[in-house]
């Protein structure tokens, strides 16, 4: 990306509440730890995905998932199970479709489809909506914020779907200097992210969702609802 591109997209984002976009979390901790959102896209896998949420649990750590709808379709129980043990999920559209052959009308079709299949597995809305590859166009992005949908980017790519062995895991975690803000994207339809998650757990670090920050930002009401979402997930049953 060009350097002027960069300030255009690093100047709009911060104008912007968190609530619309988000690429990162606060760089000032409640703690005297650093709060880093780990974050989990493509799933759920019938192998990683469990082995990531041992090593997760192991170590107390919660996450954010985002899931391909069409992925809860075949593996429902471990939507359910990622829910159960307090992790936050996302919406990562139901097939995971190359963004610049999706017209708007379908993405937005295929957001709302995910969505709904979380709400009936979990019982819970979904606010969070990471687009494939992060790429959006402006009739999909008003689209997402018509639906209260909170877009959802990171600023810590380790690209864990291109490491081949444990090694290059290793090479990632000594080059990492964790801030509190920081979003980390790995994968969990791929098998270096329970390694990564492993070897990150450490004292002075503190794992959050995503939607924790928001809701420090944002507080919700009782019902849980900020915005008329749940209504909205109810029409389009
Ligand atoms: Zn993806």
């Amino acid at each position: 990306m060009s350097a002027l591109r960069q300030l255009l997209k690093s100047a709009f984002t911060a104008a912007l509440p968190q609530s619309w976009l988000m690429t990162r979390g606060p760089r000032a901790s409640v703690t005297e730890q650093k709060e880093i959102a780990l974050t989990f896209d493509d799933g759920p896998h019938p192998e990683h995905t469990p082995r990531l949420l041992d090593v997760l649990a192991e170590g107390g750590v919660k996450g954010t998932f985002f899931v391909i709808g069409e992925q809860t379709l075949r593996h429902p129980k471990l939507v359910r199970r990622i829910a159960e043990e307090g992790h936050e999920i996302g919406n990562h559209t139901w097939t995971h479709s190359e963004p610049s052959r999706t017209p708007a009308n379908r993405f937005l079709e295929e957001v709302t489809q995910t969505r709904r299949m979380i709400h009936n597995l979990t019982g819970r809305d979904c606010r969070l909506m990471r687009p494939p590859k992060g790429v959006l166009t402006i009739h999909k992005t008003l689209g997402l914020w018509r639906q209260q949908q909170t877009i959802a980017l990171w600023n810590k790519d380790p690209k864990d779907f291109a490491m081949t062995d444990e090694t290059q895991v290793h090479r990632w975690l000594e080059s990492y200097r964790p801030r509190s803000g920081d979003i980390v994207l790995l994968h969990d339809n791929h098998p270096r992210a329970a390694g990564a998650v492993e070897r990150l757990k450490r004292d002075d670090l503190r794992f959050v969702t995503m939607s924790e920050w928001l809701d420090r930002a944002h507080p919700r009401n009782e019902t849980g609802a900020e915005h008329p979402v749940k209504q909205e997930v109810a029409d389009v049953r």
